[in-house]
């Protein structure tokens, strides 16, 4: 329990004890006048002082117009009319709703990381021969580490000896385990399933995904729902309303008929405390939580409540076409040297040239070329964005790239005549050549199509790469509107236009791999990038990370959004429903203060209950 919840439930009690004597002694032994009412002033100071406190502190920021106002009113005033008990009471079980609030925030918290339980205890560090157990904190890039089989892996490492496979559901929410052998990148927070490996530390361990992971998560309530703001703003207004009607409950009818003065006054009381909105006020952060939660565990990481309210109003998708709706790992299917090169002296150079990018395109022609690089002979590396690379290589001026870029550094080429992507290379100013290389589309980017055309949602697909290439995929996918041949700014460009053209109301998502689309992937209504494992850019510049490379995880994204928001409705149709009921009731005076914030409790244990259920939303729910 932590501790602010400790100290509250120790008041609770000492209150509660106060209470029992206090009724005890006065029943029992007859006690009337001044004593008793010090007796039950005990049990309600020991109840209230808190937040008569925080109500002082919120005077001074002037925001005291809130639930604890409500309570604080209708308590003293029931204490003046000569109601204690009651007044006690009330404030007894507002005082047990609270804590029952801040424990299911906690626990809500709780769980969400416990569902992405990545956090390393140890790490097995080797020095020489031996082994030390050392807090993951202090290993050192380059350092080797062993992973025994069940272990969780520390760091973000490289396997440098071994082979076995990996659990990675943890950070993907993929329950396929990979297997990984020799050169293959370890991801902290996944556990080493069967075998002992020794690898060796690619990052500071705060670099590393876990903790990456760790603290978008544990930030990720910095972006509040509009949700929650109307909440608060909700009660700014209504509070000072439910005061007014109140003050005339209580002193109008006493006006037009001058029996029983007290009885109203204690049914205006009885209104506050009937008025009071705390269930609600938790119910809404706490479903929001949940849902997070739910997508955490299903391999999305959202960055804040907010984000599920825009999810359910996204109308167009903007796919980047590379790495997002294909694979992005190419291959090779043609090397055509035009001088007296032969291909593997082509595709070395244009291996050695990419060495440095990170773009598929370069990875997919290292994949090919297969040998360990020796980035010794390769220097003044410079990678222009939509266009390729240029480098120095074994003190020869390389340029890699597409036909933009033969263009930009006036080469004369001869233009590739199969469908694909061709990496033009030049070497010293003169043509050598062009790799075809090819791209699939993925599986998954079907499936996503298909049920966003059910929904009626529209798809648009931007890329940097051909024309041909880029009907190719999106014939294969059915997609209509299609951009090709763009840089990385006319990208932002289009969103612009996208953005200026947009129906009121309806929002733009942009789903990127975030290699060149990190500007992009910021300007979107919502950025939702890809492959949260490894790329940087891509976590920073998001909104919405896909852990796994698979664009279809929207779709457990948007249902989890509508669930959410439907929970969310549920609650505030409920609550208001309920104190509409109980301030009638109030009115009327068939309910005493008693059993009016007993029923108060019960609707807040209801709406916590209903967003409570976030955080297990089924993976192929509704
Ligand atoms: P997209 O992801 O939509 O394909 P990019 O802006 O990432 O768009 O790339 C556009 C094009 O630029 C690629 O199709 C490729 O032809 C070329 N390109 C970009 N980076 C490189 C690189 N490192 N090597 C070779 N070509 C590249
Ligand atoms: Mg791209």
């Amino acid at each position: 329990m932590p501790k602010e919840s400790e100290k509250k439930s120790i008041e609770i009690g000492a209150g509660l004890l106060l209470y029992i004597i206090a009724w005890a002694v006065a029943d029992l032994m007859q006690v009337t006048g001044a004593p008793e009412t010090v007796m039950f002033l005990l049990a309600y100071a020991a109840l209230s002082v808190t937040i008569y406190r925080e109500q002082l502190k919120k005077i001074a920021k002037k925001q005291f117009l809130d639930e604890n106002l409500l309570m604080i009113i209708a308590t003293a005033g029931a204490f003046a009319v000569g109601r204690h008990k009651e007044a006690v009471a009330a404030m007894l079980f507002y005082q047990t709703g609270r804590l029952v609030e801040e424990l299911s925030l906690s626990r809500a918290k709780k769980s969400i990381a416990g569902f992405i339980d990545i956090r390393p205890e140890y790490a097995n560090l080797k020095i020489g021969g031996t082994e030390k157990i050392v807090p993951p904190q202090e290993l050192l890039p380059g350092q080797i580490i062993v992973l025994k089989p069940g272990e969780k892996i520390p760091v973000d490492a490289v396997v440098t000896s071994g082979m076995g496979t990996v659990d990675m559901k943890a950070l993907t929410g993929e329950s396929e385990p990979r297997a990984v052998w020799e050169g293959d990148r370890l991801y902290s927070g996944s556990i080493n399933l069967n075998s002992v490996l020794e690898a060796r530390v690619a990052k500071r361990y705060n670099n590393c995904t876990a903790a990456r992971i760790m603290r978008l998560v544990e930030n990720a309530n910095e972006k509040r729902s509009e949700s929650i703001h109307f909440a608060d703003k909700f009660t700014k207004y209504y509070t000072p309303v439910v005061i007014l009607i109140a003050l005339l409950t209580g002193i109008l009818p006493p006006m037009m008929f001058t029996e029983a003065r007290g009885e109203w006054i204690y049914r205006g009381l009885i209104i506050l405390v009937a008025a009071c909105p705390c269930g609600l006020m938790v119910s809404i952060p706490l479903a929001f939580l949940g849902g997070i939660g739910s997508a955490a565990k299903q391999g999305v990481l959202i960055k804040g409540g907010i984000l599920l309210e825009k999810l359910v109003r996204a109308d167009t998708f903007v796919f980047d076409k590379t790495g997002t709706l294909t694979e992005g790992v190419f291959h090779v299917r043609d090397i055509v040297p035009f001088n007296k090169m032969t291909k593997e002296e082509l595709l070395e150079t244009a291996a050695l040239a990419e060495s440095y990018s990170k773009h598929p395109v370069a990875v997919s022609l290292l994949e090919a070329y297969g040998r360990e690089v020796d980035r010794t002979r390769v220097t003044a590396v410079e990678e222009q964005p939509g266009y390729g690379v240029h480098a120095v290589v074994d003190g020869r001026e390389v340029y890699a790239g597409n036909i933009r870029l033969m263009d930009l550094a006036k080469i004369r080429y001869l233009a590739a005549v199969e469908a694909g992507t061709a990496v033009y290379v030049a070497v010293d100013g003169k043509y050598a050549g062009y790799i075809l290389i090819s791209d699939v589309i993925r599986k998954d980017a079907g499936k996503l199509m298909r049920w966003m055309r059910k929904r009626d949602l529209s798809a648009v697909m931007l890329t940097g790469d051909n024309e041909q290439a880029a009907e190719a995929a999106a014939g294969e996918l059915g997609i209509e509107n299609v951009y090709a041949g763009l840089m990385p700014q006319d990208k932002v460009e289009l969103l612009k236009e996208f953005r200026e053209n947009q129906v009121e109301g309806e929002l733009l998502a942009f789903v990127g791999d975030g290699i060149n689309d990190a500007p992009v992937l910021a300007l979107a209504d919502i950025g939702i990038a890809m492959g949260g494992l490894g790329a940087d850019a891509a976590l920073e510049a998001a909104d919405i990370i896909l852990m796994e490379d698979e664009p279809s995880r929207i779709m457990n994204a948007v249902r989890i959004s509508k669930a959410t928001l439907r929970a969310v409705r549920q609650n505030m149709v409920f609550a208001i429903g309920m104190k509409v009921i109980l301030i009638t009731m109030a009115f009327f005076g068939v309910v005493n203060m008693q059993n009016a914030i007993i029923a108060d409790m019960a609707v807040m244990l209801i709406s916590i209950l209903n967003s409570f259920w976030m955080l297990w939303y089924p993976e192929k729910g509704a």
